[in-house]
């Protein structure tokens, strides 16, 4: 639901019946905090923190405090080893995938994997370009990819472009 919507159904409510439908009970109904439906339906709490820059840097600093203070102790799992990865990985939006140790060896894997997956795609007829598009990468990478990958023994076997034919009469045979 948009949150214009629900601010004016929660202000209809709250005019029907204002004695069952508190803030926190509207909050609860909305998904949003008692705070928010308050500022929905009186402005008060930004006219509030307008009338008190100083109270609202505090506050806000003791949040800050308190969101370290979880992250410290909130670690998450490896999902290699199950050990726990460092400090404030359980709320980073983008977490080391494995820990420390691990990570080297999942990401030899999965540059593994990935060469596999070109070979196959090459092998399967697909175009130096397609296969940059699949990978989200640029044609000359590639190329210094596929340098790379037949040192190391993959196999990319080089394609000749079939040239024009010489003469159009063999075009026709
Ligand atoms: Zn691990």
């Amino acid at each position: 639901m948009r949150r214009e919507i629900k601010i004016e159904r929660a202000r209809r409510l709250r005019k029907e019946d204002p004695a069952y439908w508190t803030y926190k009970r509207l909050g609860e109904r909305y998904g949003v905090s008692t705070t928010t439906i308050c500022e929905w339906l009186t402005g008060k709490v930004s006219a509030w923190k307008a009338a008190h820059p100083e109270r609202v840097r505090e506050l806000n600093l003791k949040r800050n405090a308190a969101k370290r203070e979880w992250e410290r102790n909130h670690r998450a799992k490896c999902p290699e080893c199950g050990g726990e990865m460092g400090a404030g990985s359980a709320s980073r939006k983008a977490p080391p995938a494995r820990c420390k140790e691990c990570q080297p060896f999942w990401e030899a894997e999965r540059v593994h994997e990935r060469a596999e997956r070109i070979v196959e795609w090459w092998g399967g007829g697909l175009s130096l370009g397609e296969i940059a598009g699949r990978l989200g990468w640029s044609v000359s990478h590639l190329g210094q990819e596929f340098h790379r990958l037949r040192e190391r023994g993959y196999d990319l076997p080089y394609r000749y472009q079939r040239s024009a034919p010489r003469f159009p009469e063999q075009a026709v045979a």
